[in-house]
């Protein structure tokens, strides 16, 4: 593998140490689930650029619509010279992800730029200053995305961070030591939510509570539905807005565009971006009219908010998502992977978890069965194990001891059999 090593050596003397690298895999082509890297290998794709290419490598009619645009104009600003494609895909927007009785949306290039707009939104639309969020959470690397993602690891020596950004333990039930039912812990979770008004902050202050309904880098861990049933109520009995990230989830992950609408519980602002443009950055902040109308001109937009190459590789993208019906090819790709996982796990007790949503579907690695033991070491082992037999993984969680899988959900079955037969193999390998 000397071209795949070569680009890695060159990497490594010019690109700054803190961009963060998974696995030693690289790139000449890709298409649908495969990788072919430098060297000719053909790469089976278990990470999908973190998410992003849930419609997979390079759709055509994605690839189409770009190569289109491109060739009509590339920049106007959306700030200066009005354009369709940013319309239509606001209407399309509207219309998969209805918030209330009239939606409204705004479009900006990545997931933490839209993290960072919905917080701006709020606070104007509540005439308040603190925010809510969870441990465990994710929301990218700008300064206030920063300062609501949780792990250390993510912004150790970044700081000061924003102010007036306070954090409620995520209510996980796997990782809960005590003896309590489930229904018995959601109902004191909420109690917990409930008496922040006591000893966090003053509920007249908060302008908003962000989550993620299922946490990405938190290692796919679903909110119960009655916990988030509760936090509906405590937003409306409060006036707070509630915002859910759905930069990971979203776009087909879970089978559904949001995975708010398998919760049947509607945010007042949401967020999106990775597989809504197939690889082109775009993301958007989707909320109830009147809370997107709060925000005064000139405190929401920027040079590039909403490519029109981008636009249309986003409308294409939707398109095709609802030409090939990627929400039930989702079900169908996540009930398989669970499925096998399951069976892993009772031929290997030691595995701790396996869990998640439509084909958000994560396993989770413990030493003796105990959910507070991880065992990093394993989950390690069996990362790089795939990666030197073609398989592209990513790990999750603080301790980096669960495994996510976002492979393309246009994978073949028998894309998808190899992979996972790949990832069994490893995980049989590392506990024997
Ligand atoms: N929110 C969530 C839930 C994410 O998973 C991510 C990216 N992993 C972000 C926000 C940030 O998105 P971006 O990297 O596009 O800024």
């Amino acid at each position: 593998n000397t071209k795949s090593l070569e680009l890695l050596e060159r990497r490594k003397n010019i690109v700054a140490n803190g961009v963060g690298v998974f696995n030693t895999a690289t790139v000449m082509d890709a298409k649908g689930a495969m990788i072919i890297d430098a060297d000719g290998n053909e790469l089976i794709d278990f990470a999908g650029g973190i998410g992003v290419v849930n419609a997979g490598h390079c759709p055509e009619p994605v690839v189409a619509a770009i190569r289109e645009q491109a060739g009509k104009y590339l920049h106007t600003s959306f700030n200066v010279v009005t354009y369709e494609p940013y319309i239509e895909l606001c209407e399309e927007l509207a219309e998969i992800l209805p918030h209330g009785e009239k939606t409204k949306v705004m479009l900006v290039s990545t997931g933490a730029e839209a993290v960072e707009n919905a917080i701006k939104i709020a606070r104007q639309a509540t005439k308040r200053p603190a925010v809510l969020c969870y441990t465990g959470a994710y929301h990218g690397r700008t300064m206030m995305a920063m300062t609501l993602t949780s792990k250390i690891g993510y912004k150790s020596g970044c700081g000061p961070f924003a102010p007036e950004v306070y954090r409620l333990p995520f209510p996980d039930f796997y990782h809960y030591r005590g003896l309590k039912s489930m229904a018995a812990f959601v109902k004191d979770e909420l109690k917990r939510l409930h008496e922040s008004a006591l000893n966090l902050v003053d509920v007249k202050n908060v302008a908003a509570i962000i989550l993620e309904p299922i946490q990405g880098e938190g290692g796919f861990t679903p909110i119960p539905k009655k916990y988030l049933l509760g936090l509906r109520a405590f937003c409306d009995e409060h006036g707070i807005m509630l915002i859910m990230d759905e930069v990971q989830s979203g776009f087909c992950r879970t089978g559904h565009w949001a995975s708010w609408q398998h919760y049947g519980v509607q945010p007042d602002i949401s967020t999106y971006a990775k597989s809504m443009g197939s690889g082109l950055p775009i993301a958007a902040v989707v909320g109830r009219a009147e809370v997107m109308d709060a925000a005064a001109s000139g405190t929401i937009g920027g040079t590039y908010i909403g490519s029109p190459v981008c636009c249309a590789a986003a409308l294409a993208t939707i398109k095709y998502m609802k030409a090939i019906d990627l929400n039930q090819k989702a079900k169908k790709v996540g009930s398989t992977i669970l499925g096998r996982l399951k069976k892993i796990k009772k031929v290997c007790p030691e595995i701790g978890d396996v869990r998640g949503i439509g084909a958000m579907i994560a396993v989770e690695f413990v030493k003796d069965n105990d959910p507070s033991q991880p065992d990093t070491e394993t989950c390690s082992k069996i990362v790089d194990g795939c990666s030197d037999n073609g398989l592209i993984m990513l790990n999750a969680g603080i301790h980096k001891n669960i495994i996510r899988i976002l492979c393309p959900l246009v994978i073949t079955p028998q894309q998808l059999d190899k992979g996972l037969t790949i990832l069994e193999n490893e995980i049989m390998k590392a506990y024997n």
